[in-house]
């Protein structure tokens, strides 16, 4: 494998994860909740940010590395200002096979035109309900699901291919599973189901909270025949499955009760520069004391490659089922975006 850098399981480093910002006009319960992330809460102030230059040269130096496939996120990425700007010199690197961004898709209607123009060819917008009331309670009562659909709409219609990413919680919006599916299949978008996790400290997670992969299989297989089918590349997060008798198929992302850290090939960075090697990692490697020290690229490259050939994450293999929030410290997703 070419410029393929290993870690101690033997798994490439191949997909990087950018957050652009630690800042979002959602609070999700699972994420940021309100209660927490409150108006008082410090967020990072625009110069601990990494600049659109000091992204694009951080990409390019883990493209020397193996990275193929780059994906934005947040926060919500759509808050940072000139997003279409970074998609289009992330676009230019040479080596650079795919990129896609994940939103929350309240502003997708008014930026789908431009990130599509600048090179984004696909799009993942989250959505846990086509309920008004009840995507109000899972995402801290901002925004409307009206926004997000026309978000979607306008995405699509623009050029782009969507997905939709779906976080079940039990008692909370399981009975949405099936009518976005239903919903999606119509729309003929892939939709995505994940399994609430206990990523960050400030969510509350516990065991009971999580609609697992089979409960959510169950709930659409009574009215709506599955049937698996082979992954697309192997490391590839969502267990696919097709309706019978139509070429529309849906994903599990079961990182809880079927997790898949064997083959995870993901290195993320937050919005101000940190490295993290897993989602659940406690300690981030500074990568912007780096960039501002004015280490050379090649240097760069050596810390990065010295932390990947060290790797041994594999946090969603290791969870026991006991597992509670607030037991260790570790990243919030705000910070470094799934
Ligand atoms: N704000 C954007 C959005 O919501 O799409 C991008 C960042 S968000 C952190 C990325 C993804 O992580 C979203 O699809 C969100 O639903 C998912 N997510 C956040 N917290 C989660 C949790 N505790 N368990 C499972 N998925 C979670
Ligand atoms: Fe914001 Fe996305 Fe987290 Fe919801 S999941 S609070 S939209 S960053
Ligand atoms: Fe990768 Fe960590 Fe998730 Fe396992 S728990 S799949 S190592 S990010």
């Amino acid at each position: 494998m070419e410029n393929a850098l290993f870690d101690k399981f033997d798994r490439p480093l191949r997909d990087l994860r950018i957050s652009v910002t630690d800042r979002c006009n959602f609070r999700c319960g699972y994420c940021m909740p309100e209660e927490i992330f409150g108006p008082d809460f410090n967020f990072l102030s625009s110069d601990k940010i990494l600049s659109f230059d000091e992204i694009e040269r951080l990409a390019d130096i883990f493209v020397t590395l193996g990275v193929k496939k780059l994906r934005i996120t947040g926060g919500e990425p759509l808050l940072r200002r000139n997003l279409p700007d970074l998609i289009y010199r992330l676009k230019q690197i040479d080596g650079v096979e795919d990129i896609g961004l994940t939103t929350n898709g309240s502003l997708l209607k008014k930026f789908a035109a431009d990130l599509f123009k600048a090179g984004l060819s696909r799009v993942t917008v989250s959505l846990d309900s086509l309920d008004e009331e009840r995507f109000a309670l899972m995402n801290g009562n901002r925004g409307n699901v009206k926004q997000v659909l026309d978000g979607i709409e306008a995405a699509a219609q623009a050029g782009m291919n969507v997905k939709i990413n779906m976080v079940v919680q039990k008692g909370k919006n399981d009975q949405d599973v099936l009518p976005m599916a239903k919903y999606f299949k119509e729309k003929k978008h892939i939709l995505r189901f994940i399994e609430y996790m206990d990523v960050g400290n400030s969510n509350g997670w516990r065991l009971d909270d999580v609609f697992s992969k089979q409960d959510i299989l169950n709930k659409i297989g009574k009215t709506m025949p599955l049937e698996q089918i082979e992954p697309n590349y192997t490391g590839e997060v969502a267990t696919r499955y097709r309706y019978q008798y139509s070429d529309q198929e849906i994903g599990i992302i079961s990182s809880v009760t079927d997790s898949f850290c064997s083959t995870c090939s993901r290195a993320r960075i937050s919005a101000e520069g940190k490295l993290y090697t897993c989602l659940f990692a406690a300690k981030g490697f500074d990568l912007r004391e780096l960039l501002r020290s004015g280490e050379s690229s090649h240097s760069i490259a050596a810390a990065i490659k010295e932390i990947w050939s060290s790797r041994v994450d594999r946090y969603s293999d290791d969870r026991k089922s006991n597992t509670k929030s607030g037991e260790a410290p570790k990243v919030e997703m705000s910070h470094i975006g799934g």
